[in-house]
């Protein structure tokens, strides 16, 4: 197929209305903290605008990737998305390549949604947070009732209608103490791709939530030892933080947002066509512009863009750490998370101490089976 150029972006096409109202949700919060809270769901004439800039801008042969998310995308219903791929399919050029991902709680996700998964060979992150206890302590229907069942339920639906699925884990302090019990759950569910994400407290704040710099050694190294014994037993989930350590460990860069140590342009697109950088920094004083009077290259040249991405500064306690060279202080946002600057202690740094050579050598073990 020869050169390819690349892009992505990330819709939110319901801004940040949700149906689930999870305790740590951390747009919620940023959405608090902006001007307007929900600007509703993207008008069909919006939709058109972003990809007509998108798709009039790139004219050779473009891998063009689609994230959608909330709040909880599904919420603008079938009727949007259907609109959404009509639009797309009818005035996309053969050189243009599309693939989509979409982002979901999985609370109403029934038969018609499947079939548009299906139709559109879309890759779904389905949140669920391990085992029904810690799911449900968590993420509450905005009713306030429990929504494990339901989404456990839809799990298995989409796995037997062979839509792709991955499964995104928020790991609360709470959560971080039982990593044994979570890897049984996954593995009993026959879950094979799996997404941690470490709770964030809202920005600026602290939370009783929010994974903590000692939760790293605690929670990772333990899964570690449950994804080694799981190996010896035929069971060989891609677990994303743990493939991104054996990659490191052996030389090989990461995919994922801030592990290479410096922030990346996601062209987040609100409801109402605003951009922004990251989706962690939807404020509006990173608001970048309008999809209305901006095309992908003067909203990445655009003077917002340039302060966001040189606004990362590797921490002092960095600079002189072993594993700098492969860790790269990691995202600005998420540090908070795994680092006390205080008390000059990190929480990567001490589970690398401890699993780093296994990681190593297990990364190699699997280089050598995939050249
Ligand atoms: S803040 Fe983190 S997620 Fe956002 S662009 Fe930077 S590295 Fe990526
Ligand atoms: S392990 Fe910790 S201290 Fe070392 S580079 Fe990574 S984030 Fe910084």
């Amino acid at each position: 197929m020869g050169f390819m150029k690349y892009f992505s972006l990330l819709i939110k096409p319901t801004s940040a209305s949700c149906n689930l109202n999870c305790r740590y949700c951390f747009y919620k919060d940023e959405a608090k903290k902006r001007s307007v809270f929900n600007h509703g769901i993207m008008e069909y004439s919006m939709v058109e605008t972003i990809m007509d800039r998108i798709l009039n801008y790139f004219n050779e042969q473009t891998m063009i990737t689609i994230a959608f998310q909330g709040g909880e995308p599904t919420l603008a219903g079938l009727e949007w998305f259907n609109h959404f791929f009509d639009y797309v399919n009818t005035h996309k050029k053969d050189f243009h390549h599309l693939q989509y991902t979409l982002q979901t709680n999985g609370y109403t996700i029934n038969d018609q949604w499947i079939e548009l998964f299906q139709k559109h060979n879309i890759l779904i992150g389905l949140s669920i947070d391990g085992y029904g206890q810690i799911h449900d302590r968590y993420r509450k229907s905005n009713d306030d009732r429990p929504t494990f069942d339901v989404i456990l339920t839809n799990y298995h639906r989409l796995v037997q209608a062979k839509v792709n699925v991955n499964i995104l884990t928020v790991v609360t302090h709470d959560l971080a103490k039982h990593a044994a019990r979570l890897y049984d759950f996954y593995r009993q569910e026959k879950m094979d791709y799996i997404q941690l994400i470490p709770c964030l407290p809202p920005l600026d704040e602290t939370s009783v939530y929010a994974f903590k710099p000692q939760d790293y050694p605690l929670f990772f190294g333990k899964l570690w030892t449950c994804y080694i014994d799981g190996l010896n037993h035929g069971y060989r989930p891609y677990i994303n933080l743990f493939d991104q350590w054996m990659a490191a460990t052996n030389g090989i860069g990461a995919a994922q947002c801030g592990a290479n140590g410096y922030c990346a342009m996601q062209y987040v697109s609100e409801a109402d066509g605003s951009v922004y950088p990251c989706d962690f920094y939807c404020l509006d004083h990173y608001r970048i512009g309008s999809w209305s009077n901006h095309d992908p290259a003067t909203l990445m040249m655009d003077d917002t863009t340039t302060a966001f991405l040189n606004e990362t500064t590797l921490p002092t306690l960095c600079t002189h750490c072993p594993y700098v060279q492969m860790c790269h202080g990691q995202c600005k946002r998420q540090r908070v998370c795994f680092m006390d600057m205080t008390n000059g202690y990190c929480g990567i740094r001490a589970f690398l101490n401890e699993h780093g050579s296994t990681i190593h050598q297990m990364g190699q073990h699997f280089l050598k089976q995939t050249y």
